[in-house]
């Protein structure tokens, strides 16, 4: 034993010292992307010029942004051999991978992969998953079940790359996943966090017993927010019977994990230094943000290493939280939690609020009586703007007496109002009302075709 970091130099290293080391590369990086890609061309006009001189990432502060629109724009461009458009920086030859956006947020995106990037992939996802505690000796169940998306073929790679053996069972049904655990002594799981507290609802339904019987010592999840809420997490710490809940997060845009959570379980560690620079900043003003302890913005990434479709200063709109910024685990990259996309937020009035936010405080004050599925209704779209209370439907938990639903549901719509400024109109429903998803669960639904926004 005694290996306790993946790549022990970059994660240990003072983060302002790390910062140093990828300007240098972001150099490099930028000035040759004009000649690599048209979309960055024409994006980047004559400001790549000055780029050589880059030495902190404070000069970043002179370069673009880069929006997912734009990407979105310089892909359909795509012409005979190109099929990734005008940010397509490498020859089709060199090319061995497409990687799908997971297409929550409009028409699905696609990414490529030349070889060496994928060695980059696999490399920064073993670090985030190494530092999440799987180790060569696991037996890894990989229960993404579409092999396109960023958290399906690149994690596979991922758990390969430390040594682990990995058990993908992507699309089977559940009832033989489930079954199967204990017969190859899996002893880590990777699912979405609705998919994992599903497994945790139906185990004992489907096979006749406990999750915690099955020999799973590891719990990974992410993909989605929730895992950060200690209510979800002591649900399906409890279900497994293990204290071994680690968080991760990437996206399919910059690489698929980028941050990973340590033994500590106080938020996600930066685990891509080798190949990704992160920076926070002000969404609504663009300025950068200091990494601090509490300090919240977006995400922006700059892929320094990307060979395909690389990627400078792209905004994520993934809204983040600073947990902190040391870590007794010796890690010196930022820790966070994600809060939500800035572009689920919503608006009651003049007051911004995140469904998710929402959500954390419904179950961190009455879990004793509603289960972790609920919808917010919009009545469009692209509906942002709620000018009456927002609707939340909430299912309860079996067994709660009638007479109480409307005192509940007041109590839930006082608290909300107290800590968020906004109101909501409750409507409780029956146990098991709300559609469970094995992949990700929407918070936000749109009322008149009945489908889902997210
Ligand atoms: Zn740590």
């Amino acid at each position: 034993m005694g290996w306790i970091y993946w790549n022990h130099e970059l994660e240990t290293k003072p983060w302002a010292e790390v910062e140093a080391w990828q300007a240098e590369r972001i150099a490099g990086f930028v000035s040759r992307l004009p000649a690599r890609s048209d979309f960055y061309r024409s994006h980047l006009g004559a400001v790549a010029v000055g780029a050589a001189g880059i030495r902190s990432l404070d000069a970043l502060d002179a370069l673009p942004f880069t929006a997912k629109d734009q990407l979105r724009r310089a892909q359909s461009q795509s012409e005979t051999g190109r099929p990734f458009g005008a940010n397509q920086a490498a020859r089709l030859v060199d090319i061995v991978q497409a990687v799908s956006s997971s297409g929550t947020t409009g028409d699905p995106m696609f990414y490529a992969l030349t070889r060496r990037d994928l060695d980059v992939w696999s490399d920064g996802i073993a670090n985030v998953f190494f530092t999440c505690g799987v180790r060569p000796e696991d037996v890894v169940a990989h229960l993404v079940g579409l092999p396109m998306v960023a958290g399906g073929l690149p994690y596979a790679d991922g758990f390969r790359r430390i040594g682990a053996t990995l058990a993908w069972f992507g699309g089977f049904p559940t009832e033989r996943i489930l079954t199967a655990l204990p017969r190859l002594q899996v002893s880590a799981i990777l699912a979405t966090t609705s998919f994992g507290v599903y497994l945790s609802d139906h185990c004992r339904k489907l096979i006749g017993c406990a999750p915690s019987e099955l020999g799973v010592r590891k719990f990974l999840s992410g993909g989605e927010p929730g895992l950060g809420q200690p209510e979800i997490r002591g649900k399906i710490s409890a279900a497994w019977g293990t204290s071994h809940i680690r968080e991760c997060m990437g996206i399919g845009d910059v690489m698929s994990a980028l941050w990973g959570e340590c033994e500590e379980g106080s938020g996600m560690h930066f685990n891509a230094q080798r190949s990704v620079a992160v920076e926070l900043i002000d969404p609504a003003t663009g300025a950068r943000i200091p990494w601090r302890d509490g300090a919240e913005g977006e995400a922006v990434y700059t892929t320094f290493e990307r060979e395909a479709t690389p990627a400078l200063r792209y905004r994520s709109a993934d809204h983040v939280i600073v947990m902190s910024t040391s870590c007794a685990c010796g890690r010196t990259s930022p820790k966070i939690r994600c809060i939500g996309r800035t572009d689920d937020m919503l608006i009651y009035k003049a007051m911004n609020v995140f469904p998710s936010a929402i959500r954390d405080i419904v179950l961190s004050k009455f879990s004793d009586v509603v289960e972790p599925y609920m919808r917010i209704w919009k009545d469009r779209v692209d509906q942002v703007r709620f000018d009456e209370p927002i609707p939340l439907e909430i299912e309860l938990r079996p067994g709660i007496d009638s007479s109480l639903l409307s005192k509940i549901g007041q109590d839930i719509e006082v608290e909300v109002r107290n800590r968020l400024q906004v109101r909501i109109r409750t409507v409780l429903v029956e146990p098991g009302t709300i559609p469970r998803s094995a992949y990700k669960t929407a918070l936000v639904h749109v009322r008149r075709n009945q489908t889902d926004e997210m």
